[in-house]
């Protein structure tokens, strides 16, 4: 049984970015000596072939449900593999709110990302009125579930899991390192139910307002194994400093 997980940080750049950015950023990452993390880099669509020849990995922020065919404006697995990503993220909170993604279309994705060879990072998390209502580890448990259904538990070691509570995403409110430690025990202690062993080599990472200033707090907890940058994996440097803290 794996105990010890390899620390992920992933930069998911949202809406944001240019080539100039990517460059940037390749040059700061490269040019640094980061041992014992894998180092992810999420930008739009356009800039990922911009990353080609990174020492890290790059991952899209988002795939079509579909493997080719009459869907405007949708970009497939078998595309984002062919410009080398590893990874994509999926479920992300604000693709379930902006663009209504329910948790089985969700799932879906995650088993078409699968199906091509691409890590799924299955994003979840509760909104603020749940949070409040106190019912976060149900409303946490539906959207697992609804993976667990269509995938099976076996295939939970071929993806990442991001805990993003919605209230922590890009407000400057973090959720604290006790707060997400308790959602990632909760996370790994229900899939051990299904899988003791898949559950133990499971990384959870954890999304919400992470900065160079928290990073080391909230990954030095058993059960955060890295993290899912917004607004600061913009800045080279500060994304490089959250990497290094999760060593
Ligand atoms: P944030 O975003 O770090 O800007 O809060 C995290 C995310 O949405 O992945």
């Amino acid at each position: 049984m794996q105990n010890k997980r390899r620390p992920l940080v992933a930069g998911n750049w949202k809406m944001n970015g240019s080539v100039e950015l990517a460059k940037q950023m390749i040059d700061t990452l490269d040019s640094s000596n980061i041992q014992n993390v894998d180092v992810l880099v999420c930008p739009p669509f356009p800039f990922l072939s911009e990353f080609n020849g990174f020492s890290g990995s790059v991952g899209a922020q988002n795939l079509s449900e579909f493997n080719a065919g009459a869907h405007t404006g949708e970009v497939s697995a078998t595309m984002l593999k062919s410009l080398k990503c590893d990874f994509v993220l999926v479920g992300h909170s604000e693709r379930r709110t902006d663009n209504g993604e329910s948790d089985a279309l969700v799932a879906k994705k995650v088993s078409v990302a699968l199906e091509q060879g691409l890590t799924p990072i299955l994003c979840v998390g509760e909104p603020e009125a749940v949070r409040e209502s106190g019912e976060f580890f149900n409303h946490i448990q539906a959207q697992i579930d609804a993976v667990v259904d269509q995938i099976g538990i076996a295939k939970f070691d071929n993806i990442v899991v991001a805990y993003e509570p919605v209230w922590a995403i890009g407000t400057g409110k973090t959720a604290s390192p006790l707060q997400a430690q308790q959602v990632h025990e909760f996370i790994r202690q229900y899939l051990a139910e299904l899988d003791a062993e898949v559950a133990q080599g499971l990384r959870i990472l954890y999304g919400g307002s992470v900065k160079a200033a928290n990073a080391n707090e909230l990954f030095s907890q058993p059960d955060v194994d890295g993290g899912l940058i917004g607004g600061a994996s913009l800045e080279p440097q500060e994304f490089l400093n959250i990497c290094l803290a999760a060593k």
